[in-house]
């Protein structure tokens, strides 16, 4: 464990409204009760089940055991709820605990043609040397606000998502080609140039089972562009809390080495990529080298206690300047009473 603070409890470090408030209880229930059984699973890198807890709870309070394995250092999450809780998770309490909301948010449209415009200059080298509108497929598109970008950079675009109240207000609002469903329901004469998978590839539960489709769907050109909450990135992204960082819906946690890792024993390799991350993979082709692989365990580790130390003194030098804060109104509490003691006292006859 890293820290006294991820040993398990229900508190939450936002203020939850009452939306939030239910669907947390009922998710609670649903674990105590049965009805969310979870699993254990090993390193779905190196398939090592020796690995040490760094937290056993997220930002709402929720029991969620993170581990990193130590032969690798993939960080993913074990003890974790099987398949169809996920499914049932995400179908009823996900999105009123992430966005404290009963009906979809929408408001992210033009959060995610933001994105989708940094996308694009990320992968801008590659669509340009193509004398074509780009095909560009996304998994996990939710309302479509990055393929919308695209398309109106002359992509030609698809997307996939399992939301249909989503896909409904894409197409209908935005005109854009999207399917309900996952990288199984995309048409097979749709053949991408470009795969995103933007925030989603944390989300899946079997990893292995999902590249090893991808593998079929993409060409020896198909680029994969994949983009994750990078868990090295957390002083920039999270302002130094790893536990803000720590999410019940997440499965895995990457390092740009780790997922370089998952993706070359999956038959994938690297072109470029960050610690954010951003990176693009496309298919490997050359037999596995036992070379390539790196065991990060040890500078996760470092990272991530250098990381709860740095929140741990802003924390206390926010608590000093709090105190300072308190005793310095008081003290002008205590100056004024003694004036008004003193006028009083003047004023008796
Ligand atoms: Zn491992």
């Amino acid at each position: 464990m890293l820290s006294n603070r991820l040993k398990h409890n229900t508190k939450s470090i936002f203020n939850l409204n009452s939306t939030q408030k239910r669907a947390k209880k009922e998710i609670e229930d649903k674990v105590e009760f049965g009805s969310y059984p979870f699993e254990n699973v090993s390193c779905q890198v190196c398939n090592s089940i020796k690995s040490r807890i760094l937290s056993e709870k997220d930002r709402y309070g929720l029991h969620y055991t993170v581990r990193v394995c130590e032969n690798c250092g993939l960080v993913y999450t074990s003890p974790r709820m099987v398949q169809d809780a996920y499914n049932n998770f995400y179908a009823l309490e996900y999105r009123r605990l992430y966005s404290g909301r009963e009906v979809p948010n929408l408001d992210n449209l033009k959060i995610n043609e933001a994105r989708g415009e940094k996308i694009y200059s990320y992968l801008e080298q590659f669509i340009k040397i193509k004398n074509r509108p780009v095909k560009v497929l996304e998994i996990g598109c939710s309302a479509g606000g990055i393929l919308s970008y695209f398309k109106n950079a002359g992509c030609e675009t698809l997307g996939v998502d399992l939301d249909a109240n989503y896909i409904g207000y894409g197409r209908e609002k935005l005109g854009l080609n999207l399917v309900e469903g996952t990288l199984r329901d995309v048409p097979s004469d749709f053949t991408p140039d470009i795969i995103i998978y933007s925030h989603v590839l944390e989300h899946i539960l079997d990893i292995k089972a999902e590249l090893l489709k991808l593998k079929s769907v993409c060409t020896k050109n198909t680029l994969l562009y994949i983009e994750v909450p990078g868990i090295k990135n957390i002083h920039a992204s999270y302002n130094f809390n790893f536990l803000h960082y720590l999410q019940n819906a997440h499965t895995f946690h990457f390092s740009l080495t780790t997922l370089r890792n998952l993706m070359y024993k999956n038959d994938f390799k690297i072109i470029k990529g960050d610690e954010f991350i951003r990176s693009v993979f496309v298919k490997r082709e050359e037999p596995e080298s036992k070379e390539y692989f790196q065991n990060d365990f040890k500078e996760i580790g470092s990272y991530l206690e250098n990381t709860e130390r740095a929140w741990n003194k802003k924390q206390f030098s926010f608590s000093v300047i709090k105190r300072k804060f308190y005793l310095f109104i008081k003290n002008i509490l205590v100056k004024i009473r003694c004036r008004l003691l003193k006028w009083k006292h003047q004023s008796l006859p």
